[in-house]
């Protein structure tokens, strides 16, 4: 078990196309445990394997909401191999996104408010279900990254480049600070 170092934009491996996951092996499960300790650390709900540089289709997601009555978050940690979207509902949801590799900067982003996904599971049993909600938002935010694409990405050119000033500022302001 390992916290890896997340890759943050402009970094160009971020716009690497992931292959698909071939074989469910002693390395593979190494990687998807430390990619649960990096996101749990960061912390974040939702990690792309090629965000800690590892350019394959596996993510995991667990948006650890917190229990009704105690408040506390509930850990349902989720790996996701190979997924894919079979459906998109018309209607549209509109969400507050942000990414481990777009530190500390938020953007709403509308996306299809329910999908179909398929996926593989870490003992490579197939899922088949109906996501919606903040769910289906993530899994839809973190396939992205297996396609090189970044939430970022589906701002407006405007919106995106005051984003990325902010972050740059960010950087700076960091840098001086340390
Ligand atoms: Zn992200």
């Amino acid at each position: 078990m390992a916290i890896l170092p997340i890759i943050e934009t402009p970094d160009p491996r971020l716009r690497t196309i992931s292959t698909p996951v071939e074989a469910i092996d002693a390395d593979l499960q190494r990687l998807i445990d430390d990619m649960f300790d990096t996101m749990y650390d960061a912390p974040g709900i939702g990690l792309a394997a090629i965000q800690v540089g590892v350019p394959k289709r596996v993510l995991v997601i667990d948006l650890q909401e917190p229990d009704q009555e105690s408040g506390e978050a509930i850990r349902n940690p989720t790996v996701f191999i190979n997924p894919q979207i079979l459906e998109g509902s018309e209607e549209h949801s509109v969400y507050q996104e942000g990414c481990l590799s777009v530190p500390d900067q938020y953007a709403e982003v509308e996306r299809p408010a329910t999908v179909r996904a398929s996926w593989m599971d870490r003992n490579g049993v197939i899922h088949e279900e109906q996501l919606s909600g903040l769910l289906a938002t993530c899994l839809q935010h973190e396939m992205d990254h297996l396609e090189g694409i970044l939430f970022i990405d589906h701002l407006s050119r405007l919106k995106r480049d005051m984003l990325l000033k902010k972050l740059t500022k960010a950087r700076k302001d960091n840098a001086k600070a340390a």
